[in-house]
C-alpha cells in the first residue's frame, strides 16, 4: 500500500496537493484543477469540433500554473533517464509557449528557443519530441532532414516539411503556426569538410541555408501534398515564428571535436594516463562550436540556441525501459495476453538478457522491440487457439535464450 502522504499528488501531472488549488480524489488516485480544465477542453473539442483539429490558437494557452518542474514530472512518466535533456526541453518549451502568451514583455521580444538534441539513435530523442507535443496538444510533425535538397535539386524542398506538419491537423493554418515540428538526422546535411568550398553542396549548406529563414520564423509559401513546389500549384501561406522547431542528431564522433577543443582549452582532457572524462560522457561538455567543428553553418547554429545531449543507454536503463514508462513494452504485451486470458510475466533474469542483447545489437532501446517480438511471437501466434488452456505464461532467461537462437536477431551482432 502507498504512504497516504505519497498519494496527495495528482495522478496526471504530477503537481503536489499544496501546489494544486484543487485536488479531487478517484478511486486510485488524484486530479488536478488545471487537468480537469484540459481535459474538459479536449473533451468539449473531439465531441463538438467534428472533423475539425482540437487545437486552436484563440484556444492555445500553456495550462494555467504549469511550471518546468511540471513538464518535467510528465516527460518523466513516458521518458526514462536523459533528466539534463527532459531539464532544457522544460525550460525551453516552457518559454516558448510563454512567448507567444505575451509577444512583447516591457517592450523585450523574447525570441523563440529552437532545440536541437544531440545522442546516439534509439535515445529518446523522437520520444522526447512527440511526448512535449502531447503534453501541449499542438500539431506535430516529424521530419528526416536527409530528404531535402536545395532549390532546383531533385528531392523535397525545406518548406515540405510543413505540408506535413498541415497533414497532421487537417490542414488548419493556425493550428499548425503554434505547431512543433521534429527535424531528425540535422547532422545528416553538415558541410562535409570544414572548408567552405566555392562548388556547390547540395545535400548539406544549401540545405542549411534553406532552413534559416524558416527557423527563424518567416511567411512560407507551402505545397499543401508536400514534394517540390510547383508555379501553378495552389499554395498555402504559413507563418514559422512561432512554430517550434526541435532538431535531433546522432553526430557520429563529436567527440573528437569536444575532446579536442577540451584539450586545448578547458580541463586538459587527456587521453591514455588518467582517462578524467570517460568517451561516453564528452558528450556532456557539447557547445556550440562543436557543432561548428562538425559542419553546421553557425548562421543555423544560431537559431537553435538550446543545445542539449542525450546519454547512450546503458543496460540499468534499459531494463527500466522496458517495464516502467506508462506504455512500457511488457506493459503492452501484458495487455495483449490478458486479452487472451492470460497473465503473462517477465522473470528478472530474463528481462537482463534481454537488455544485454540490446546492447551488444547496439541498436539502443529500439532494439528492445524486435527482441521481444523474436521472443513472443510463436506464443502469440499458438496461445490464442489454446484458449483456457494456459492461464500464466512465464518468460524465464532460458526461454529467451532459446527463442533468440533460433531468430534471424543474431546476424545483428556483426554489424
Ligand atoms: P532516437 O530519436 O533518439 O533515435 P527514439 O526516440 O525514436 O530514438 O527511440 C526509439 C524507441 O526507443 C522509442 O519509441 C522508445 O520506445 C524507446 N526509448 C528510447 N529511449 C528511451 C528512454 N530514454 N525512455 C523510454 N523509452 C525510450
Amino acid at each position: 500500500m502507498k504512504g497516504q502522504e505519497e498519494s496527495y499528488k495528482c495522478s496526471f501531472c504530477g503537481r503536489d496537493k499544496g501546489d494544486a488549488l484543487i485536488l479531487i480524489a478517484g478511486l486510485e488516485g488524484h486530479i488536478c484543477e488545471v487537468c480537469v480544465e484540459q481535459a474538459h477542453d479536449m473533451i468539449k473539442d473531439e465531441l463538438g469540433g467534428g472533423k475539425k483539429k482540437k487545437t486552436s490558437v484563440k484556444g492555445f494557452h500553456l495550462p494555467k500554473n504549469i511550471t518546468p518542474i511540471q513538464i518535467k514530472n510528465f516527460l518523466d512518466h513516458y521518458i526514462i533517464g536523459q533528466d539534463d535533456a527532459k531539464k532544457y526541453l522544460s525550460v525551453a518549451v516552457y518559454n516558448h509557449y510563454k512567448r507567444l502568451n505575451q509577444l512583447v514583455i516591457d517592450d523585450i521580444e523574447v525570441e523563440k528557443s529552437n532545440i536541437l538534441f544531440v545522442g546516439q539513435t534509439g535515445t529518446g530523442k523522437t520520444l522526447l519530441a512527440k511526448t512535449i507535443a502531447k503534453f501541449l496538444d499542438v500539431p506535430f510533425a516529424i521530419v528526416d532532414a536527409t530528404v531535402f535538397t536545395e532549390a532546383g535539386y531533385v528531392g523535397e524542398d525545406v518548406e515540405s516539411m510543413l505540408s506535413r506538419l498541415l497533414q497532421n491537423c487537417d490542414y488548419d493554418v493556425e493550428a499548425a503556426e503554434k505547431g512543433i515540428v521534429y527535424i531528425d538526422e540535422i547532422d545528416k546535411i553538415a558541410r562535409k569538410s570544414d572548408n567552405p568550398s566555392i562548388t556547390r553542396d547540395v545535400s548539406g549548406e544549401g540545405v542549411q541555408q534553406a532552413m534559416l529563414k524558416m527557423l527563424e520564423g518567416t511567411e512560407v509559401n507551402v505545397p499543401p501534398q508536400g514534394g517540390r513546389k510547383h508555379p501553378e500549384q495552389k499554395m498555402i501561406k504559413v507563418n514559422t515564428k512561432d512554430i517550434l522547431f526541435i532538431c535531433g542528431g546522432a553526430f557520429d564522433k563529436i567527440e573528437k571535436h569536444i575532446a579536442r577543443r577540451m584539450n586545448t582549452q578547458v580541463i586538459g582532457y587527456n587521453k591514455g594516463e588518467n582517462e578524467r572524462i570517460h568517451q561516453d560522457d564528452l558528450l556532456e561538455y557539447i557547445n556550440h562550436s562543436d557543432l561548428k567543428s562538425f559542419g553546421l553553418i553557425p548562421e543555423l547554429i544560431g537559431r537553435l540556441p538550446v543545445l542539449t545531449y542525450l546519454k547512450p543507454l546503458d543496460k540499468e536503463t534499459l531494463i527500466r525501459i522496458i517495464q516502467e514508462p506508462k506504455n512500457a513494452l511488457l506493459k503492452q504485451y501484458a495487455k495483449l495476453f490478458e486479452l487472451e486470458g492470460i497473465k503473462l510475466k517477465f522473470e528478472d533474469d530474463a528481462i537482463l538478457f534481454i537488455a544485454e542483447k540490446a546492447l551488444e545489437y547496439k541498436l539502443g532501446a529500439r532494439g528492445l522491440r524486435s527482441i521481444c517480438e523474436a521472443i513472443l511471437t510463436d506464443a502469440m501466434f499458438e496461445m490464442p487457439s489454446q484458449k483456457g488452456e494456459v492461464k500464466d505464461f512465464v518468460v524465464d532467461r532460458d526461454y529467451v535464450e532459446l527463442k533468440l537462437s533460433k531468430s534471424k536477431l543474431d546476424k545483428l551482432k556483426a554489424a
